[in-house]
């Protein structure tokens, strides 16, 4: 943090805030300019708020210089992070494609969506569970009933399950059927839970919540990690603003950026993003191309007749397709689409 003091503070104000800096714990180092004098902090200062400075005499403004986050920064990990899930990597140098249903729905739904991955390639199913509604009166989810049906698909085509978790009171419950922890939009600030994943030894799919910054989704992803799991990966699923074509708006801007300020994987889920599946493939392809680490995109035998999301979810040719096209593009980026 660097403290810059107001011109003509008195040398009273100055060695006042150097006292606190240090009965704070921090090491002040104070630098005289001709107009200016300003005050450097050393020590780690996450914990530290401006606050703690702003308000004393002589101060006219305080800076951060280190992130907030630590643990999820590229500053100090500054390798990509790379994940294994269900044989794959997930991480540098593959996009990885995490397909399935919005909701689980029925033995024979997923079945289809499993055997459609595992003749694709593919290693990744998705499926909700625990479905978080926007309407108390929608399909809530099959519950417990749902991941015993994805799990057991999973073992048939030998793929991965990511399913969401919505309470830190499920994690023994979804812990026994799935791979991955998908935290959803709506409770990418539900710190509790966060908690609890932190410590539940199993890979997080964090996702952006609709209002979240770039920031704030690091500093969940901070929590999980500050708890001892280090294999967390970040989802950009599209945030609001004044559009309403769209179901959201695809923050894609956020990908590099992310990649810029963290070590970990980002993906992308273009269906939550466009909300309609005529823009599913291109939001797919522009994911690519901005250097995305994969997707999570949702898929089923007969959209029209999804319990949820069938108007963004994708058809097998259509998923087919699009999978082509990002393995005829893929190679030319340098990446492996598993
Ligand atoms: C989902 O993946 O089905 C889901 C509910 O997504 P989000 O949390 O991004 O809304
Ligand atoms: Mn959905």
């Amino acid at each position: 943090m660097i403290i810059v003091f107001r011109q003509g503070a008195t040398e009273q104000e100055i060695q006042g805030a150097l006292a606190h800096i240090v009965t704070l714990g921090y090491t002040p180092h104070l630098s005289r300019g001709a107009v200016k004098t300003i005050c450097g902090v050393t020590g780690d200062d996450r914990a530290l708020s401006e606050g703690e400075f702003d308000q004393l005499p002589g101060v006219e403004s305080v800076l951060r210089v280190l992130k907030p986050y630590k643990l999820a920064s590229r500053e100090f990990h500054p390798e990509d992070t790379r994940i294994g899930l269900g044989g794959v990597r997930v991480g540098q140098g593959t996009f990885a494609v995490i397909a399935g249903p919005c909701s689980v729905e029925s033995e024979e739904q997923v079945e289809a969506c499993a055997a459609l991955l595992g003749r694709s390639g593919l290693r990744l199913l998705r499926g909700g569970a625990f479905k978080p509604r926007s309407s108390p009166y929608s399909f809530q989810g099959m519950g417990e009933e749902g991941l015993r049906i994805l799990a057991a698909a999973a073992r048939r085509h030998g793929l991965a399950v990511v399913s969401e978790i919505m309470s830190e009171h499920d994690v023994d419950l979804v812990a026994r059927y799935a791979d991955v922890f998908q935290v959803g939009a709506r409770n990418m600030q539900n710190y509790a839970l966060l908690r609890a994943l932190g410590e539940a030894g199993r890979p997080v799919l964090l996702k952006r919540s609709m209002m979240g910054t770039i920031e704030e989704l690091l500093l969940s992803a901070e929590y999980l990690m500050k708890g001892g799991n280090a294999s967390v990966l970040l989802c950009e699923r599209g945030i609001r603003t004044f559009e309403t074509h769209t179901r959201n708006t695809l923050d894609i801007g956020a990908v590099p950026a992310i990649k810029r300020l963290s070590h970990l994987p980002i993906l992308v889920d273009p269906s939550h993003a466009m909300g309609d599946w005529h823009y599913v493939a291109p939001a797919s392809l522009a994911a690519l191309a901005a250097g995305a680490d994969g997707l999570l995109v949702e898929i089923h035998p007969e959209p029209a007749l999804a319990k949820s999301d069938g108007k963004q979810t994708l058809n097998f040719p259509r998923f087919e397709a699009l999978l082509g096209r990002l393995r005829a593009i893929a190679p030319h980026l340098g990446v492996e689409v598993v």
